[in-house]
């Protein structure tokens, strides 16, 4: 498989001259517009001092996602937030309530839609993009699919009702994708309001908020009364300052696919976050793996715009199909290449949907293959135990087996049968579920099957740890 010399140049925002050059000094001879095979190609991407990230073994890929961008290159960006919290706590109250803090919003007026992200504008200039799906299952799909773009969640917790178990599940989800949490303790105009209850109550699930010591920031709002948004708006930019989100805007652009949906009147329709780069009107994009001519982009007040730079969310016009939330985007140099790589992953996905149907394998012996083939450096687990004494008595021994060359990675260690959350969060972390004592619920036990996670029964400590020290050492014999 194989790149093109004009479009390697094109993805490290290099002239094709230097491109070129580079090459002759490998004594490789080549033009522009021909083809060089992805091992030269990678020698070229670390001469100019970037990193290589290769997808597996798709070499076709190469050069798509594979190169990262110089740190002289980079300038800050919009923070990302995804909003979280149990049910009823006021998540969507609180997303419309922060879409109309838009200053820029004013002079356009126009009928807001939703289209899965918007922006916003606040007075100082700066710019937050929400993710206008509230709750974990979105978050959490979409990393089960490798995309990671929220840079910081606010955990929604009503001040009337305190901690409750999706509360719990969205500080798991959180800290499993290493995002920083900002509370907002919201429904302070209610009588019942209590918010030092919530402060409380978040130190026994090792979210400590400032106003306990802590360093989590927590905001007391009301988004049915619109208190505390701007105080809100300001701790999410203190906490992207912190996080130093930074793109490069001069590339082609790449992304990820937010939603997507078949219009009867437009076609497909795919909202996607610019993540690097800059989207332009024209461009060619493939997503996931459908591609299409971009020819129009919207906003989430139907404006249309001819470009988008990183942490805009746009909804895209042009694409042929429906991608997948959470599958990546990416700017191509012609139509010739964007079909190659389309046809590329729907063959994949064809694969991989016969070998779903063959046999759920269980990601023990895929986590294996992966540490043998040098892909992944970590064993990710996630802890069920009957009582809180064996959890943190596994987690500790566990975590006791970790390599210099494999780490180890608990994702939670806590007490009670498998859910459906759980096996969502073994998911996107690629985690074997380590059940001590415990069984799975029966939907969790059926999606487990369907989404390939691997859970394990177990009575006996020593046997988890024999388990994973094996796994460590990439030695462990497939179990089936
Ligand atoms: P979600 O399920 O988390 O998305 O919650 P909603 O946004 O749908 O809100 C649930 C209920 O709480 C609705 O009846 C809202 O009107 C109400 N609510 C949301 N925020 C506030 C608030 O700040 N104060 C009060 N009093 N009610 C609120």
């Amino acid at each position: 498989e194989s790149i093109t010399v004009a479009e390697l140049a094109n993805r490290m925002a290099l002239r094709q001259g230097e491109v070129i050059k580079s090459l002759m000094k490998m004594g490789v001879m080549a033009t522009a517009t021909q083809s060089i095979d992805a091992d030269t190609a990678e020698l070229v991407i670390e001469e100019f001092g970037h990193r290589v990230r290769r997808v597996a073994e798709s070499d076709v890929e190469i050069g798509i996602e594979g190169v990262e961008d110089n740190e002289a290159d980079l300038k800050p960006r919009a923070p990302v937030v995804t909003i979280m919290g149990h049910v009823d706590h006021g998540k969507t109250s609180l997303l419309d309530a922060l879409r109309t803090t838009d200053v820029a919003a004013g002079e356009a007026g126009g009928i807001t839609q939703h289209i899965g992200a918007y922006q916003v504008t606040v007075p100082s200039g700066a710019k937050i993009t929400f993710i206008d799906t509230p709750g974990h299952e979105a978050f959490t799909s979409m990393r089960a699919r490798g995309a990671s773009v929220t840079d910081v969640v606010v955990l929604v917790v009503a001040a009337d009702d305190g901690v409750m178990p999706q509360t719990i599940e969205a500080i798991r989800h959180a800290k499993a994708a290493d995002a920083p949490i900002i509370v907002a303790i919201n429904k302070i105009d209610k009588p019942g309001a209590n918010p030092d209850r919530v402060r409380q109550e978040l130190l026994s699930h090792e979210i400590v908020v400032e106003a306990m010591g802590g360093d989590v920031q927590d905001i007391e709002v009301s988004a049915l009364k619109r208190t505390g948004l701007d105080k809100l708006e300001e701790a999410i930019l203190l906490q992207a300052e912190i996080l130093d989100l930074k793109a490069n805007p001069s590339r082609v652009a790449e992304g990820s696919v937010i939603e997507s949906r078949l219009d009867r009147g437009r076609g497909p329709v795919a909202t996607v976050l610019v993540q690097k780069g800059t989207l332009n009107r024209g461009d060619i994009v493939v997503a996931g793996a459908e591609w299409g001519r971009v020819r129009a982009m919207l906003d989430d007040r139907g404006r249309q715009l001819k470009e988008a730079g990183p942490s805009m969310p746009v909804e895209l016009l042009g694409v042929a199909g429906v991608p997948g939330a959470g599958e990546p985007f990416v700017v191509v140099e012609n139509e010739n290449r964007a079909r190659e790589i389309s046809e590329f992953r729907q063959r994949k996905l064809r694969e991989k949907a016969a070998a779903t149907q063959t046999a759920a394998r269980g990601t023990l012996d895929q986590m294996l293959a992966r540490i043998q083939a040098g892909e992944q450096k970590e064993v990710a687990l996630l802890i069920k135990a009957d009582v809180q004494g064996s959890a943190e008595a596994i987690k500790a021994s566990v975590q006791k087996l970790e390599h210099e060359e494999v780490g180890i990675r608990v994702l939670a260690a806590s007490v009670g049968q498998i859910t459906e959350s759980d096996v969502q969060l073994a998911k996107a972390s690629n985690a074997i579920i380590v059940a001590f004592n415990v069984r799975a619920t029966s939907q969790a036990r059926e999606m487990a099957q369907r989404e390939e996670v691997d859970i394990r029964y177990y009575s006996i400590i020593y046997q988890v740890t024999d388990d994973v020290e094996q796994l460590v050492k990439g030695k462990i014999a497939p179990k089936h």
